[in-house]
């Protein structure tokens, strides 16, 4: 019967922590493109500003997307989302890779569940590489990151094991 977890996808990358600096070039553009974003986040209620960056798999072309807080608080969107509903709107559907950067002292920011399931649905079968680093406000957008400053380098199946997907195209 275990058969029947067979078809779950599962983690194909191993979990690091490395210097931005031993980044490949397009891990390291990601990173910076969702820091730029980061700084036109809407976050007026939190006041905690997310970039979010998705490389699209045919064009290499990068989606930045920043949150978008509600006075009413649940319409609120994640980065994550706006940068992929973005990429959707435009016509891309596969993606390559992801980046997030935001900023709590001592502790990286990881996808929210939700955000989580949206970006498995884009992922298909193949796990999707996710660079999560931190966004100092005091660094400017043309060096926002030193060499060695710390990324986490995860993916969406290490993040969503055993995720929900029908596999319906
Ligand atoms: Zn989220």
């Amino acid at each position: 019967m275990s058969h029947l977890l067979n078809g779950f996808a599962q983690p194909a990358l191993q979990e690091t922590v490395v210097p931005f600096g031993s980044l490949d070039a397009p891990a390291q553009e990601l990173l910076i493109a969702a820091f730029a974003v980061r700084q036109r986040a809407y976050a007026p209620y939190s006041n905690f500003k997310v970039g979010a960056a998705f490389r699209a798999t045919s064009t290499n072309i990068i989606f930045p997307g920043c949150n978008v807080e509600n006075a009413a608080f649940s319409p609120t969107s994640c980065a994550e989302r706006s940068a992929l509903t973005r990429a959707v709107s435009d016509g891309y559907r596969e993606f390559s890779s992801g980046a997030v950067v935001a900023y709590e002292p001592d502790v990286f920011t990881s996808p929210c569940g939700v955000c989580r399931q949206f970006i498995r649905e884009f992922a298909g079968h193949t796990d999707m590489p996710l660079y999560i680093a931190q966004g100092l406000d005091e660094r400017s957008a043309d060096q926002p990151f030193t060499s060695d400053d710390p990324v986490f380098c995860t993916s969406i199946f290490n993040l969503l094991p055993n995720s929900f997907k029908t596999y319906c195209k």
